[in-house]
Order: structure tokens, then C-alpha cells, then sequence
């Protein structure tokens, strides 16, 4: 059988990084600096083309350029490998993951990203395991196609849906949670799949990149004495086209009267303005509470149990899509690439 082949892509983040001798900080280094800290990779059982970015970043400064080049890296080598593992800082991993998984419609190979929190030159670094391992899944094929075709998070030996995915720590090698979907693999001894959670495409369809990202996009995360002149501020933002409101619980908000009509005047402007809860766990549900069904009653949309990196990048995904708001609210009401759970009644609705 055929060697599968995989192409490794180092963006920066601390995998990469060295301690700078005069700050005392961590930086980026080129990858041909780093990559000579692993010489496990060349008794892998994949043939491994690199790729690296120039000048490699801190994922804090990752965004839609960085996804769109990515994009179009992964598009024009798409043929040529089996899989994808991309080497990303951890900030915004789960935001960089979340928004390729709306990009690469009819995906049918693994794109594994995955870091570290301690640079690979490190004596306790995680971030050896975290690449072997990612390679090892992203060539992972059965009957000829491949184990787990989605974008994914690999870290401290679980595989999590990329959209999924949230930063929960800073300091823990387990530095990911995916708290309202299960992990797609468990890594032990064996490397464990969880078949039934993983996406297959239905069907062979080529692959479709959309890379036109509408960043028009608010996020308004409510605290107990929130200031008017705050909320006032951001919904008179102009060229505003979505509002992503981060609410209490399972999707709750005040409903003093100031509040309730600076949202409600957004909406009448055409505005979306969507729903998604501060927890981790646990769905919106605007029925549920008066809190909520007072949000519901003016128009907010449900974000269902959508973090709030799937939510940001979904709503930059459709904006740059569709013109019509109808047809984004339909997109919202749906999982377009298994980033929210629906009920059945609501999947049916
Ligand atoms: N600041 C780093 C980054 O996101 C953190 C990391 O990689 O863990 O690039």
C-alpha cells in the first residue's frame, strides 16, 4: 500500500518559539531552526513536505488573512497529499480552525492543527507529542479514504472538532475543550476514534474554497451593570452588519427598557444580532427563561450551543456570502459543518 503523504504547514506560535536574550520573552523562529528539534518525524511511516510561513507569527496577530492564505495553500496542494497538519499558535487556534471548517466546503481530508505551550527546543516541551501525533492522524486512512476528513484540534491526546474547540487554558498541556461535542479520537497506547462523532462527506463532490470573509461583525459581552453609553456605543457602530451578544446561561440577558430598545433599534436597521451564551457548556434556549424570550420576542437569533469562535467566523462566512439577511438567518438555523446541535424539532422546524 501506497505511503500516505502529508503536508506539514508552521504558521509560529510557541511550538516554534525561543526565549529572546535580551527581553526575556518568547518570540517566533524560522522553522528550519525548530524542525531539526525533531528527528522522530523521519522514522514516520508518511512521506512529509514542509511548508513554512515567512516571518512566522504569534497567533495573536492570525486573522482572515492568515485564514485565506491557508485556504488557498491547502486548495492548490489539495491533490497532491492526504492530509494537512498545521503548526498554530494556541490563542487563536480554535478561531483559525473554526473558520477554515466554514471555508473548505466538501472537505474529504484531515486538516489537523495543532501547538504547543512550551517551544519543541524545551526539555519538557508537549509540543513533540502534539506533532507526531498529528501526523500520524492526518495519514490515517481505512478502505483508502481517510479516518477523520474534517479540521481538527489536536492537543494533549485528544482530537476535537476544530469548530468545537475553545482555549480553556493557558497553563495546562490540556489546553483545549470541546465541551458541548465528544472528542473525535482519544490517544493512548491506541489511537482510539470515535466513528459515530466524526463527519463523513456525503458526497464525492470536488472541493469548494470560499474565501470572501465579510469582518463587519460585533461581539458585545453582557456583564451585570453593563454602562448604557457602552452598549449605546457599539450598536451605533455604522457599518455594523451582525451583533453577536454573549449572554448569561442559556441565553439570557437585563431586560431594563434601555437595553431592550438599543437592540430591538438594531435589528429594525437590518442588523443580525445573535445569541450565544458566556458557559461552555449547555445551549441557548430563549424559551426558557423571561430573560431570554424577551430577546427572542425582538428578533435576536438563537446561536444554539455555538462558541463563540464558531459564531464569529460562521457570521463572517455568510456575511461574505449572502447579501440577503433571510438567507443568513436560514444558515444560522442550520449546522452547515457540525458546529451546533440541534434538536430534532428544531432541525426540523
Ligand atoms: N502566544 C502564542 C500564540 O498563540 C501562544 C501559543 O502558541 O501557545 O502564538
Amino acid at each position: 500500500m501506497e505511503k500516505s503523504s502529508i503536508l506539514l504547514i508552521y504558521t509560529g506560535g510557541t511550538i516554534g518559539m525561543q526565549t529572546d536574550a535580551e527581553t526575556g520573552s518568547l518570540r517566533p523562529v524560522n522553522f528550519s531552526h525548530f524542525i531539526n528539534e525533531v528527528p522522530e518525524l523521519q522514522k514516520s511511516r508518511y512521506h512529509i513536505t514542509t511548508h513554512a510561513f515567512s516571518p512566522p507569527i504569534d497567533s495573536a496577530n492570525a486573522g482572515p488573512q492568515l485564514w485565506i492564505q491557508l485556504a488557498t495553500l491547502i486548495e492548490a496542494n489539495y491533490h497532491l497529499y492526504d492530509g494537512f497538519v498545521i503548526l498554530h499558535g494556541t490563542d487563536t487556534m480554535a478561531y483559525t480552525a473554526s473558520a477554515l471548517s466554514f471555508m473548505l466546503e466538501n472537505l474529504s481530508k484531515p486538516i489537523i492543527f495543532t501547538g504547543a505551550q512550551l517551544p519543541l527546543g524545551a526539555l519538557r516541551t508537549d509540543g513533540k507529542e502534539n506533532l507526531v501525533t498529528s501526523i500520524e492522524i492526518a495519514g490515517e486512512k481505512k478502505d483508502g479514504l481517510a479516518v477523520v476528513p474534517e479540521v481538527c484540534i489536536y492537543f494533549e491526546n485528544k482530537l476535537l472538532r476544530g469548530n468545537r474547540s475553545t482555549k480553556y487554558s493557558a497553563e495546562h498541556f490540556n489546553a483545549f475543550r470541546s465541551v458541548n461535542y465528544p472528542a473525535l479520537a482519544e490517544v493512548g497506547l491506541h489511537i482510539r476514534y470515535n466513528y459515530p462523532a466524526i463527519n463523513y462527506p456525503l458526497s464525492n463532490n470536488p472541493l469548494i474554497v470560499h474565501k470572501n470573509l465579510d469582518t463587519r461583525i460585533g461581539l458585545l459581552k453582557l456583564f451585570p451593570g453593563i454602562p448604557r453609553e457602552f452598549v449605546e456605543a457599539i450598536t451605533q457602530s455604522p457599518s455594523m452588519r451582525a451583533l453577536i451578544l454573549e449572554t448569561f446561561g442559556s441565553g439570557n440577558a437585563m431586560t431594563e427598557s434601555w437595553f431592550l430598545a438599543l437592540i430591538e433599534k438594531l435589528i429594525k436597521k437590518d442588523v443580525l444580532v445573535v445569541n450565544v451564551s458566556q458557559c461552555f457548556g449547555g445551549t441557548v434556549d430563549m424559551k426558557r427563561y423571561q430573560t431570554s424570550m424577551m430577546l427572542e420576542k425582538i428578533g435576536v437569533i438563537s446561536g444554539y450551543d455555538s462558541t463563540t469562535e464558531a459564531m464569529v467566523t460562521k457570521l463572517m462566512y455568510l456575511l461574505g456570502k449572502y447579501t440577503s439577511n433571510e438567507a443568513i438567518i436560514q444558515q444560522l438555523h442550520r449546522s452547515i459543518r457540525g458546529e451546533i446541535s440541534l434538536s430534532e424539532e428544531v432541525a426540523h422546524e
